[in-house]
């Protein structure tokens, strides 16, 4: 049988860099530094860049395949990295600077990375792990201190003129390499490919997901060291938005940037909108009042009922995504129903604080959580272990077997959750946080969504204490918001109806504090530790 006769195009990731560049050439990309400083260039001096950095490589003696890292926060020469990794035909690896040592000890061993681009302000880390990355033997600074011996970025591509072509390749080959954060044993590689990246940035600018065009204008405030960020530096291109990047986190700095760059779509964590809330309450100001945002992209933990009903009160539309790093990450994303315009504003509010519905290219399926041969049906009742699969799902970890007995190709989330018939998801737990009790299952994610409603919890998390007759209750941890009282009996009669009477807490413990992952997640498995030898009263 022959082939079609079609051309060949290969789906490699330059060809996403070389489109901006021609289409899109002008259009800005604004860098807002750590140290106050703003840069503009476009999409096609991020390309010159590129070209000028693979030249760099090529003379570091960087080879295909080789791993080219990055500890660095969002701004141009980090995009100018993404593009300028793959363009020598290497694989970008994003490390995350809010890991802990030993992680990132680990990590840029695992991936024995050659070349590390590193931010000023992570310079510390530099010198602290150095003696313990053998495999690295350059380190490029992107915003060197003035006065400093150390290698700039701009020096390093300075020296070579961007006259050059990207290396060739299968669409096949690795392009990106990302850690998990590892809330239980090493962080374990997630590999994309080129192909499985290029999918996945044209379903990133497909209508109902990040809703890009070309007049789109993006504050990307989840950091490009998470999750492939969202897929956002490839997915840009394709429409030629315009980017604008900060390196500092402070909702201050963030809010005068949307003003005065007219920024039309953010994307970050649900913590990240909860401090922009708390800055705009402070000078009496809220979202609308914010230059031109239309759409706020939230996904890496459920975004909590209050947060989408003041985003769409505001005239803002929510894209609360699921993903994970194993899906690249995109897996839903809150796709309107076909009878959106029937729906009521509280109908509207319950549908988006669910996690969305599958982009396509990937399948969501739920099994039984005890009996993992058993699908469950879609009828928005049946919880249990989420899979997935897809061409930009991991079908498995950086440098781990093959698994040949493997005869589905369903990706293991971790996640518990719900289908509803419409193919809405609804997640409910994580496999390793749910609570059993008395044979039934509670969610203490829904558990810590009701308690959060209440107005002197600042944050809370449930988790499971074992019990002599129910196997485990949950206890809530709470950590009150400053300055407001509250006590045990208060939040107990919050939730009463809010959840099962069974799936009250027993108890409710008041701490300063709830520990969080290299990701500002809540770290459960910290907080069981903490109280591992906490009694129950009978
Ligand atoms: P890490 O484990 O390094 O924090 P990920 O960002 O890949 O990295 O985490 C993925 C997990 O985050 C998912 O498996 C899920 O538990 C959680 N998650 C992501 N998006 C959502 C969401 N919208 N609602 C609830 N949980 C989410």
């Amino acid at each position: 049988m022959q082939l079609g006769a079609m051309q060949d195009w290969s789906m490699r990731v330059t060809h996403l860099i070389d489109h901006a560049a021609r289409e899109y050439g002008h259009r800005e990309i604004v860098s807002r530094w750590a140290d106050g400083s703003e840069t503009r260039t476009d999409w096609a001096g991020i390309r010159h860049d590129a070209l000028r950095m693979t030249q760099a490589l090529r003379a570091a003696g960087i080879a295909k395949g080789d791993r080219i890292a990055t500890l660095a926060m969002n701004h141009s020469r980090h995009l100018v990295t993404w593009y300028g990794a793959v363009g020598v035909g290497g694989v970008l690896h994003t490390v995350n600077p809010r890991l802990f040592d030993e992680q990132l000890n680990y990590i840029v061993n695992h991936a024995e990375d050659r070349v590390l681009l590193y931010d000023a302000v992570f310079q510390p880390i530099i010198d602290r792990l150095r003696e313990q990355w053998p495999c690295v033997n350059t380190y490029v600074c992107f915003d060197p201190p003035p006065g400093s011996d150390v290698l700039g970025f701009e020096e390093w591509i300075g020296a070579h003129d961007g006259n050059t072509t990207w290396a060739e390749g299968d669409e096949r080959d690795p392009c990106m390499l990302c850690y998990t954060s590892g809330t239980t044993g090493n962080p374990k590689g997630v590999l994309y490919e080129h192909r499985s990246t290029m999918l996945h940035a044209m379903t990133g600018v497909a209508p109902n997901f990040f809703d890009f065009d070309s007049r789109s204008v993006m504050l990307p405030i989840v950091p490009m060291f998470h999750a492939a960020s969202w897929g956002l530096p490839w997915a840009g291109t394709i429409p030629g938005i315009k980017f604008v990047y900060s390196a500092v986190n402070d909702p201050a700095v963030l809010c005068e940037l949307m003003d005065r760059e007219g920024v039309t779509h953010s994307a970050g964590v649900p913590t990240v909108w909860l401090a922009m809330f708390g800055y705009l309450d402070s000078i009496g100001k809220d979202v609308r009042d914010v230059g031109k945002i239309g759409t706020a992209i939230i996904g890496g933990s459920a975004a909590p009922r209050f947060m989408i009903e003041r985003l769409m009160k505001n005239g803002v539309r929510v894209a609360h995504a699921w993903g994970m790093t194993e899906t690249s990450p995109i897996g839903t994303t809150g796709a309107y129903p076909y009878n959106w315009d029937e729906m009521g504003f509280e109908e509207r509010v319950d549908l988006v604080s669910k996690q969305g519905r599958p982009a396509f290219g990937v399948e969501l399926r739920c099994v039984d959580l005890d009996d993992p041969g058993k699908v469950l049906p879609r009828d928005g009742a049946a919880s249990g272990a989420l899979q997935i699969r897809g061409p930009w799902v991991i079908k498995r970890y950086f440098k781990a077997e093959a698994d040949a007995t493997a005869a589905e190709q369903w990706f293991d989330t971790g996640d518990v959750a719900v289908i509803h018939p419409d193919g809405t998801l609804q997640l409910t737990d994580r496999t390793k946080d749910v609570i059993k009790s008395g044979g039934e299952w509670i969610s203490s994610v829904e558990l810590e969504n009701a308690a959060v409603g209440h107005p002197a919890v600042a944050e809370a998390a449930a988790i499971g204490i074992s019990h002599p007759k129910w196997d485990e209750r949950p206890i809530l941890v709470v950590v009150k918001k400053a300055g407001v009282e509250c006590s045990a009996d208060d939040i107990k009669a919050h939730l009463a109806d809010k959840v099962a009477k069974w799936w009250l807490p027993d108890a409710i413990e008041f701490v300063d504090d709830i520990p969080h992952t290299g990701t500002g997640k809540i770290s459960k498995k910290d907080l069981r530790d903490r109280f591992r030898d906490y009694k129950l009263e009978s």
